[in-house]
């Protein structure tokens, strides 16, 4: 079986598996209890918060361990929006193709009265700068733009639009779901002042993240209860998940370059060779993309059967985010980037693990090439493009 989905989660790696399960075993105590079990867990939840700090160049004290990816996005948003209101500034501009933990916030947001500004992304899956830059306001309190999508793994220019935010005085946060442990992210060179992160998408469990918040700003809690986290975050700590997250992410983090490069020839091999079927299409810029995302449609066939005869090859992929896929809707990304409902339809999102070989690159070139085929052999679409009825139009 080839894992060729790590965007919607990761496998645990070893190191991370033993650290909980030893955590777990050993360092049980409450970490708010002031006897040893509970200093024990205490001293692993504050080595956990300088690990993870020190891999983004952040301070400790700036580390907010949230139950993964949405909560933080959730809380991040909700921050900027609390402290706008303050002063009558309620204007946030985003992108069309964030994570659905930023829209449906964004969403909710706009129903109090928030005014929404969501930016073109373009064909190739691009913020440009500038246009961010024209739509900010007097009123505008948060930009948050994603550091790499979670479909198309394009990646932003996110110094340069935290460039343009600290230059207007707007705060801005970034989802780094899929960047952090897979491209290199500091806050400080990046201006960034909320990032949001999970642990599953990098070999760590699921159900455990960080929100990054600068210093200075004033969070936002979206659970009442106990002063953990600083006041910010209540109820008792996740003190497995939390030191299993730190450990997959100093290991990840210590192989990145090498990663990246591995992948990188992988991903550019795996475009090369789908290219190569008719009447398809790479979805997003094909270099300032993550190492591990191929992504493509096929004219004429639909992407969940072609992901069912994947899965039959020993091929599991994804068409569209795990969150859309199931409802029949394209993916709400490649309408962003312009890709009209027919298309989008046949997508294929490949997010390769590091330890593909070749062999099973190829083997997956093959397997789609003869599953397209195979597809479109019986499509009325297809016909109907053959026969000239309909317009190709990729
Ligand atoms: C997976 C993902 C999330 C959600 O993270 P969870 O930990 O699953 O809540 C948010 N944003 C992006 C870009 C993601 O890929």
């Amino acid at each position: 079986m080839i894992y060729a989905d790590n965007a919607a989660t990761t496998k645990m790696s070893d190191a991370a598996i033993k650290t909980m399960v030893s955590v777990m075993n050993d360092t049980y105590g409450n970490p708010s209890s002031l006897y040893s079990t509970g200093q024990r867990a205490k001293e692993v939840l504050e080595q956990a918060r300088v690990d993870v700090a020190s891999v983004i160049n952040a301070q400790p004290r700036e580390i907010y361990f949230t139950s993964g990816g949405s909560e933080a996005d959730n809380q991040a948003i909700l921050t900027a929006a609390a402290i706008g209101k303050k002063s009558g500034k309620m204007h946030i501009i985003s992108t069309a193709f964030e994570h659905h933990a930023v829209l449906h916030t964004l969403n909710k947001l706009e129903k109090e009265g928030y005014e929404i500004t969501l930016l073109d992304v373009h064909e190739d899956g691009l913020v440009v700068p500038e246009e961010l830059e024209e739509a900010i306001r007097p009123d505008t309190c948060l930009v948050t733009v994603m550091y790499a999508n979670n479909e198309i793994g394009t990646v932003q220019p996110i110094r340069r639009i935290g460039e343009i935010c600290r230059k207007h005085g707007v705060l801005f946060h970034t989802d780094a779901v899929q960047a952090i442990g897979h491209i290199p992210v500091d806050v400080e060179k990046d201006n960034i002042d909320m990032l949001s992160s999970s642990a599953h998408k990098y070999h760590g469990p699921k159900g455990v993240g960080f929100l990054y918040v600068k210093k200075g700003i004033r969070v936002t809690n979206l659970i009442e209860g106990g002063a953990q986290e600083r006041g910010k975050r209540a109820g008792t700590e996740n003190v497995p998940g939390i030191a299993a997250m730190a450990e997959a992410l100093k290991e990840i983090n210590s192989k990145m370059e090498a990663n990246a490069e591995y992948l990188t020839a992988k991903r550019d091999r795996l475009i090369e060779g789908l290219k190569e079927i008719p009447h398809s299409a790479l979805n997003g810029d094909a270099k300032k993309r993550l190492p591990s995302n191929v992504n493509f449609c096929f004219e004429g066939i639909e992407g969940e059967s072609l992901l069912l005869l994947l899965d039959d090859k020993g091929i599991e992929a994804s068409s569209g985010s795990a969150c859309t896929s199931g409802s029949l809707d394209p993916s709400h990304v490649l309408l962003a980037i312009g890709r009209v409902h027919d298309v989008a339809h046949g997508s294929l999102r490949l997010s390769i693990g590091e330890n593909i070989t070749d062999d099973e690159v190829e083997y997956i070139i093959s397997s789609v090439k003869e599953v397209v085929e195979y597809l479109r052999s019986f499509s009325p679409v297809w016909r109907d493009l053959q026969e000239g009825k309909r317009e190709y139009i990729l």
